[in-house]
């Protein structure tokens, strides 16, 4: 029998190329849930997400950071995998995750690119090696002009390799979209900037800058198929896994 799989948020930008990648993958699509009134182009719409993990054995979820504790809740009452791309998670979701984690397979993940992955952990690694005194981190991200959240999902996860890099909590050094007299930048703080326009799909740069030298390491994404083929690896991956909360290095082994 092949996996049957859910899709939150089946009517938006990364829901419709999940319908396609599911097929792709010879797995079987039972329909989402969106917002009334979307045009989910022709797929089954349930009338919520409990009715959604009813039918499906898996759900790649792609909506909105509002429906994270309510999907976390009926998630894990249903027993069923939860492949997580949804941005802009608060510190209360990430902990409704945590907890789904503990009945379910949980695998969240910012950007299911291989080379962002990858861009994650080479941002630990350098940040490891260069010290926080000397080299500035600083955080560049630009997206399409509709992205509602700031700095990205991405940007944040390469913060958090940064700060996982140098032993230190990102909360307690970040410092986002300075403005206005800012006064002097301080050892150890990790910069963000979030430009938007057009319809870039993503683009990062973590750049470390001493008094003499700087390294940067810069990914960009051309097309979000590499996002919609990145979450199929992991739904494939995750399926049938125990409970736990697992991450995109687990499914690249990196
Ligand atoms: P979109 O606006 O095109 O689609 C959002 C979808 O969620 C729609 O189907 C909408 O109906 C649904 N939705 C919104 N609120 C809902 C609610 N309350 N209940 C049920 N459904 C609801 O957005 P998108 O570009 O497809 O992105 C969706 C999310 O995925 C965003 O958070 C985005 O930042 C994130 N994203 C993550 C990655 C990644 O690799 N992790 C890549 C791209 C986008």
């Amino acid at each position: 029998m092949t996996l049957r799989i859910g899709i939150a948020g089946i009517s938006g930008r990364m829901g419709q190329m999940l319908t396609e990648e599911v097929a792709a993958a010879g797995a079987t699509l039972v329909g989402g849930v969106c917002r009334p009134g979307d045009d989910a182009k022709g797929a089954k719409i349930y009338e919520d997400i409990a009715a959604l993990a009813a039918a499906s054995a898996l759900v790649i979820d792609f909506t909105h950071a509002s429906t994270v504790i309510p999907h976390a809740k009926a998630l894990a009452a249903a027993k069923i995998a939860w492949v997580l791309g949804t941005t802009g998670l608060s510190a209360q979701d990430e902990a409704a995750i945590d907890h789904a984690a503990l009945s379910i397979p949980v695998l969240a993940a910012p950007n299911f690119s291989a080379g962002v992955n990858l861009m994650f952990a080479l941002a630990e690694r350098m940040a490891a090696a260069l010290p926080a005194q000397a080299y500035d981190a600083e955080i560049l991200e630009m997206h399409h002009r509709q992205k509602v959240d700031a700095p990205s999902g991405t940007a944040l996860g390469i913060g958090l390799a940064v700060a996982a890099g140098r032993g230190v909590a990102l909360n307690d050094v970040m410092v986002s979209g300075r403005h206005g007299h800012t006064g002097a930048r301080k050892d150890g703080e990790i910069g963000f900037a979030s430009l938007r326009g057009g319809q870039i799909v993503g683009s990062h740069t973590v750049s470390f800058t001493a008094a003499n030298e700087q390294i940067s390491l810069t990914h960009h994404a051309f097309d979000r198929r590499n996002f919609a083929t990145g979450a199929m690896r992991a739904a494939l991956w995750l399926a049938g896994r125990p409970a736990g909360r697992y991450s995109m290095k687990d499914v690249l082994g990196i």
